[in-house]
């Protein structure tokens, strides 16, 4: 019987990192210390190759055109493999997979990102069961043959996410990822159990994998919060750059009620800027239609994030753009679930 193969990909981050002996700050090495610190890769009964980018990067410096190089190299390699495990800081480990997840289309194979809290070289680390258990999930198959996660998702601390609907909730504990709105995919213990149920499935299993590269990136995120100026807002929400303005509003969906800030909403929407409303709560969705200063913004023409993370809502904001210079038709598309992100 043919060997499942892998391919694993190494972006950078903590996973990897190790101490420079001369400032004492961690730097990606190469991959060879995979090869050293985890020997259990050479026991799967798999194909393992790696790719690895250069420069190796601390996520901190992710672009969009790391996520272009990346869904390049999926597509290229797509027939060649059964898996993908995407290794990748965590700071911005959110961000990357959501926007992998819009832009990968007719996906019917695992690409799991993965990284670690502690670098793999040290006691402690959480790298090697994350790296592990990643490899796992990416080379699991049903009785048919088919991936049991055909997805874009995140692996960590025995937690199965789907990429687009986490988000990094610890700077210093391995369970460093939530998934606040939606459920979990599966769960590692003795076993990695999936639950299917929560996991979406490709219209087609064989459908070639296409994947969109083009974003437009005009987009700003704004927190509100209280002692706005109108001065500011005007700025932020008025640019004639931007296409597009995330605000994260307060509880579910709320904002003032003031009339200049509500008179500078109006103008961005005449200028034709698309504005999304996504709360500041960790939990929950925006809900425009039960409070006073929700219902204005919606009465203002601004457009309901749901319970969408700000990370997602500025990928698919950035994929949509990309693909359309027509505002109005990307604010229409924002309002409906493209791959699983919003419980719409
Ligand atoms: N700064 C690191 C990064 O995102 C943190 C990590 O990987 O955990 O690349």
């Amino acid at each position: 019987m043919k060997k499942a193969s892998i391919l694993l990909i190494y972006t950078g981050g903590t996973i990897g990192m190790m101490k420079d002996p001369v400032d004492g700050t961690l730097k990606p090495y190469d991959f060879s210390v995979f090869m050293e610190e985890v020997p259990e890769l050479r026991k799967f009964a798999l194909k393992i190759d790696s790719y690895t980018f250069d420069p190796l990067i601390d996520s901190s410096d992710v672009e969009p055109s790391m996520w272009q190089a990346l869904a390049e190299l999926i597509r290229d390699r797509y027939d060649d493999y059964d898996g993908f495990v995407v290794l990748h800081g965590t700071d911005t480990m959110a961000y990357s997979a959501s926007a992998l997840s819009f832009m990968l289309d007719d996906l019917a194979k695992p690409v799991v990102f993965t990284g670690s809290q502690l670098p793999i070289g040290v006691p402690r680390t959480d790298g090697k069961e994350n790296l592990i258990s990643s490899i796992e999930i990416a080379s699991s198959m049903d009785a048919e043959g088919h991936a049991i996660v055909p997805e874009v998702v995140i692996y960590f601390n025995s937690k199965l996410m789907r990429g687009n609907r986490t988000t990094k909730t610890s700077s210093e504990n391995f369970d460093a990822f939530s998934s606040p709105n939606y459920p979990l995919l599966g769960e590692a213990g003795i076993n990695i159990r999936f639950f299917p149920e929560y996991i979406r499935k490709p219209l087609s299993w064989v459908a070639p994998l296409r994947i969109n590269t083009t974003l437009d990136t005009r987009v700003s995120i704004l927190k509100l919060h209280p002692g706005m100026t109108p001065d500011v807002l005007k700025h932020l929400l008025c640019g004639k750059e931007t296409r597009a303005v995330i605000i994260e509003t307060y509880g579910s969906g709320n904002a003032p009620t003031k009339p200049w800030f509500l008179d500078i909403i109006r103008e961005a929407v005449a200028m034709g800027k698309i504005i999304v409303n996504v709360t500041q709560c960790l939990e929950g969705a925006v809900n425009m239609s039960l409070y006073e200063g929700g219902k204005a913004m919606h009465d203002a023409g601004v457009t309901s994030g749901y319970d969408g993370t700000t990370e997602s809502t500025l990928a698919k904001l950035f994929f949509l753009l990309g693909l359309s210079k027509d505002n109005e038709a990307v604010r229409t598309r924002m309002e409906a679930s493209l791959k699983g992100e919003i419980s719409k």
